[in-house]
C-alpha cells in the first residue's frame, strides 16, 4: 500500500454536504459520479494531495442506507492506494482479513476496489484501490 487515496464520509444529502466541505476546504467539488453497483452517489473534493469522498445513498438496500441507519453519517471507510490490487487481496486473504468480495470490482473515479470487512480492521472499513491504466 503507498498512501491514503481517499477517506470516505457518508452523507445523507450529498448536496447539502458538498457545500459544507466546499467551505471547509475552500475548493471545489470536482467530480461527481454514479457507481450503480454500489447504490451510492459520490462527490469528490481535493485538499492538497488528499481526497475526501462524500457518498450519498440512491437506494435504500445501498450499503450506505444501512450505514447511516446504524450508525448516522459520518466517515465511511478509508481508501489505500495499491499497485497490484490482486496481489493485495491475495496477501491480505493469507493474513486472515476477510475480503468484501473476491475479484476486484469496479469503483468510483476510474478505480478498481476491494472492500475489507470492518470485522477484521477493528471496525473500520478499509477500501483498497487501484487506478485503471
Ligand atoms: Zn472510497
Amino acid at each position: 500500500m503507498t498512501k491514503i487515496e481517499h477517506i470516505g464520509i457518508a452523507v445523507k444529502d450529498i448536496g447539502g454536504a458538498g457545500i459544507i466541505y466546499e467551505k471547509l476546504l475552500n475548493t471545489k467539488v470536482y467530480k461527481i459520479e454514479d457507481v450503480e453497483s454500489e447504490g451510492v452517489k459520490t462527490a469528490f473534493l481535493k485538499s492538497g494531495p488528499n481526497k475526501i469522498e462524500l457518498l450519498e445513498a440512491t437506494s435504500a438496500d445501498s450499503p450506505i442506507s444501512k450505514f447511516i441507519e446504524k450508525r448516522g453519517e459520518g466517515i465511511h471507510h478509508i481508501a489505500f492506494d495499491v499497485e497490484d490490487i490482486v496481489a493485495e487481496m491475495v496477501r491480505l486473504k493469507k493474513e486472515g482479513f476477510i475480503l468484501l468480495n473476491e475479484i476486484p470490482k469496479e469503483g468510483a473515479d476510474n478505480k478498481l476496489v476491494c472492500f475489507i470487512h470492518p470485522k477484521s480492521t477493528n471496525g473500520v472499513l478499509i477500501e483498497l484501490c487501484q487506478s485503471k491504466p
